[in-house]
């Protein structure tokens, strides 16, 4: 064995042999050769079974992310490119009604540490991990050859680089920039400011959920918390919403929003806008007698870790209860949590907890979650991040 590699204590192999593509540091029993950050190596059982190729950083607590599980299969250029094809085919498959989607989505796609997201013709890079920083040049190339006509801006300062011992990195790779990037979604428009936006520069995630949502709009009083750039305020508008009360605390987020009820010739008189705290608007909201017919709360990540779970609960729990306060019967409430250390299931236990607290009963319409352009694979469950509850108040 002359190749660099990662050897596991006995027992170790477990996780991999189910293709679970995480290698934590504290499985390694020994490092043969001296890799890089970032480099290509054989991650071996205790016993000296092939396992898997992937690419080794010292400085992350997931000291591996696996590229490949084929002995034979070559980490190059070449593999590179093909899963880019995959990914990109996958959604070409999917039917999404929006000139902005996510082509990439890491471990899901068979590329850690890659995202890449269609915003008409720009394209959003973002690189997290060391493995993906190794092969920057090569899979920008490769993005750039497979859609010339995209610009293509880097936003790699997600803080999970930190983690992984990274410095951010952002700025223009190819291309130019329009000046506003207009994006199509189920027959509204939104611009996207991909310098300085939330993630790469919008909630693509919530694609699917805004539609499902604003299905009940109609006719309603509509309260939507954490409203970023008013998306699904819009949608319940173009639903025939009776009025939209949004809210965040980024007053250019609320700018934004009111500009897109502008560009697409939604009465300005049907909304209303507060730059608050959520937490703080929805006891004002009770005190002032206010009721809504329909309420969402799609809430900033609480908890990106397990350990933070507590604190999270916290919170969820205040602001389900709060707003369920402000539910007039028959209303529903739209709640969400794109919490990863949140599970599901503990979510909805929360949510039910709040129900009790708050003393309303809730029926369970539907389970909500991330669009599938953000592919969940089941040996992968960490990349199912987003989850929601639509609830039907019935007392
Ligand atoms: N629903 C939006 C995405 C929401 S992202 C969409 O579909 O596009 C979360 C938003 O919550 C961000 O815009 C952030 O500015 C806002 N935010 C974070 N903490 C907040 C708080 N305590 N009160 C109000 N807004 C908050």
């Amino acid at each position: 064995m002359s190749e660099p590699a990662l050897i596991l204590k006995p027992g170790r192999e477990k996780s991999l042999k189910r293709r679970h593509p995480w290698v934590y540091d504290g499985a390694v029993e020994r490092i043969l050769g001296e890799p890089a950050a970032g480099a290509t190596v054989a991650v071996r059982s205790a016993s000296g079974d092939f396992l898997a190729w992937a690419a080794y950083n010292p400085a992350s607590r997931i000291a591996a992310r696996v590229w490949s599980w084929h002995e034979a299969e070559v980490v190059d250029a070449a593999l590179m490119s093909r899963r880019i094809d995959a990914a990109i085919a996958y959604r070409a498959s999917l039917p999404i009604d929006s000139d902005a989607k996510r082509l990439i989505y890491g471990e899901a796609d068979g590329l850690p540490g890659v995202v890449l997201d269609r915003y008409a013709d720009v394209l959003v890079l973002q690189l997290t991990t060391a493995g993906a920083e190794a092969w920057r040049e090569t899979l920008l190339a490769l993005i750039a050859k497979r859609l010339p006509q995209c610009a293509i801006y880097e936003r790699s300062d997600a803080e999970v680089r930190a983690l992984e011992g990274l410095p951010p990195r952002v700025g223009l790779l190819a291309g130019r920039l329009p000046e506003v990037i207009t994006i199509h979604e189920a027959g509204l428009k939104f611009e996207v400011d991909v310098v300085r936006g939330h993630k790469t520069g919008f909630y693509l995630d919530q694609r699917d959920n805004r539609r499902c949502v604003a299905a009940f709009a109609t006719g309603r009083d509509v309260l939507n918390c954490f409203a970023y750039t008013g998306a699904f305020g819009l949608h319940a508008l173009a639903a025939g919403a009776r009025s939209v009360l949004s809210i965040d605390s980024s007053a250019e987020a609320i700018a934004q929003a009111q500009a897109h009820v502008a560009l697409n010739g939604l009465d300005a008189e049907r909304c209303e806008w507060q730059v608050a705290d959520v937490f703080q608007a929805l006891r004002r909201l009770r005190d002032a007698g206010r009721r809504f017919g329909l309420i969402i709360l799609d809430p900033p990540k609480f908890a990106p870790t397990h350990q933070m779970a507590d604190k999270a609960a916290r919170g969820y729990k205040d602001i389900n209860l709060n707003a369920m306060k402000l539910l007039v019967p028959g209303g529903w409430l739209a709640t969400f949590s794109c919490s990863g250390g949140v599970s599901a299931e503990l979510f909805q236990k929360i949510v039910a907890g709040a129900a009790w607290d708050a003393g309303v009963r809730l029926r369970l319409r539907a389970r909500l979650r991330q669009a599938p352009d953000h592919p969940i694979d089941l040996d992968y469950p960490e990349g199912e991040y987003l989850k929601g509850l639509l609830l039907e108040r019935v007392d």
